[in-house]
């Protein structure tokens, strides 16, 4: 018989989106007549860009044909599309990232979990100390909890674990540096879920504490289309010293609504690196590019090709009316949820509205409050963390209508 993966075991049960989907489902059946809105999912609900079609019509034509047809591309993404990204999101930014650092991907979440490969495992005397921010986007947790990351209360033991720095109204969402060493910190900037995002002297307090503690930061920028403020950092190589401790996950997921197509990448610069058992200093590049080119056969040339358009001219506009279309909703989420007496974070330079429930009370009693009263769905924030709770995040992804419908319920019933 085979032997499991007992870390699997070791996972918190799917609670949070089966919870509110078993609610949800009661609510409805109670009240068959009630429209539910819901705002509850980071899911886009606008079609792709027009130059990003046209560009994957063109790709299948390609397809169809001897001399453009294409087989097994590059494992790292085809050079066309690495050049593109490198001119527009770092050299644009004065960040020196070469093409063959950037790794195309078919998503940032099989990214941020794969990364996992090629770090030291835990349970054993290598295992790595690993901070994540609470509320935290539930994947690095769970795959942390997969590789065996935990101690024996689920949190940092002897060999390795989890550490949570929370981020809070009180901290201005800005997570506090870890106390004592650490050997990896994700951060996630535009956050998820609490639509925070850093200044530049956060994130320069960062670097500077992995380059002190030889730690490694995994930053994940898949919101970075929507910071507004000129002030914010898009990427974590805008500040010196990153490109010796940081890999960057970026998607196309949110500013080009690829959550359906698929296509992100990964930055992994050469300077970057890890302790190998023997003690030695390994570049983490040569054990991604491993990784890839062993578990992974590329995005498809079709996928690639509507990638490379986000960033021809009309791509870029099309990409930007998207996002400005998601904030201008989140700024009606934000306006209504205020004139309702709440006290609202986020939704300026993310997609995502980070409210705190009234009154003292829970994550789940404002969930039912909101369902109840005016038939909106939300993500209680108590599912991404301890910190999160007594907060509620209200995602602006979903149509212009349902955002208005949504808001003025909660204006008719929610005054105060
Ligand atoms: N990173 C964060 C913080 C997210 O919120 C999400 C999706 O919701 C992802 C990554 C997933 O991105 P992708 O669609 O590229 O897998």
């Amino acid at each position: 018989m085979p032997t499991i993966n007992d870390n699997f075991l070791k996972l918190k049960a799917g609670y949070l989106f089966p919870e509110i989907a078993r609610r949800v489902a009661a609510f409805q059946a109670e009240n068959p007549d009630a429209k539910i809105i819901k705002l509850g999912i980071g899911d886009v609900t606008e079609p792709l860009p027009e130059a990003c079609i046209i560009a994957m019509h063109k790709a299948v034509d390609d397809q169809s044909k001897r001399g453009t047809f294409h087989g097994y591309g590059p494992e790292q993404g085809y050079a066309w599309l690495r050049e593109k990204i490198v001119e527009h999101d770092y050299a644009a930014r004065g960040c020196d990232i070469a093409a063959d650092e950037i790794f195309v991907s078919d998503g940032s979440k099989c990214d941020t979990g794969n990364i996992l490969d090629i770090l030291a495992p835990g349970g054993g005397p290598r295992g790595n100390i690993i901070a994540v921010c609470d509320p935290v986007y539930p994947v690095y947790v769970d795959t942390n909890v997969m590789r065996g990351n935990t101690g024996p209360a689920g949190d940092a033991g002897e060999y390795g674990g989890l550490v949570y720095l929370p981020m809070t109204a009180e901290n201005g969402f800005n997570p506090p540096l870890p106390e004592g060493k650490v050997d990896v910190i994700y951060l996630c900037f535009p956050n998820n879920p609490t639509g925070a995002v850093a200044p530049k002297a956060v994130l320069e307090a960062y670097v500077q504490y992995a380059l002190k503690h030889d730690a490694l930061i995994l930053f994940d920028a898949a919101y970075e289309a929507f910071i507004t403020d000129p002030r914010i950092p898009h990427s974590i190589y805008e500040i010196d010293g990153a490109k010796e401790c940081a890999i960057e996950f970026r998607s196309f997921s949110k500013n080009a609504g690829f959550t359906g197509t698929r296509c992100a990448f990964t930055v992994v610069p050469k300077g970057v690196t890890g302790l190998s058992g023997s003690g030695e200093r390994v570049g983490l590049h040569r054990l991604w590019n491993r990784r890839q080119t062993t578990k992974f056969n590329g995005v498809s040339y079709i996928v690639q090709r509507g990638a490379e358009a986000v960033y021809s001219e009309a791509g870029g506009e099309q990409v930007r009316d998207l996002v400005d279309f998601y904030l201008a909703n989140a700024r009606l989420i934000t306006k209504a949820l205020t004139e309702a007496g709440m006290e609202v974070f986020g939704g300026v330079n993310a997609p995502y509205v980070w409210v705190k429930a009234p009154d003292g009370g829970t994550s789940w009693e404002f969930f039912d409050l909101l369902l109840r009263e005016a038939h909106v769905v939300g993500t209680p924030g108590s599912g991404f963390g301890a910190a999160g709770e007594g907060y509620f995040r209200i995602s602006a992804f979903n149509s212009r209508d349902a955002v208005q419908r949504a808001m003025e319920r909660i204006g008719d019933q929610l005054l105060t």
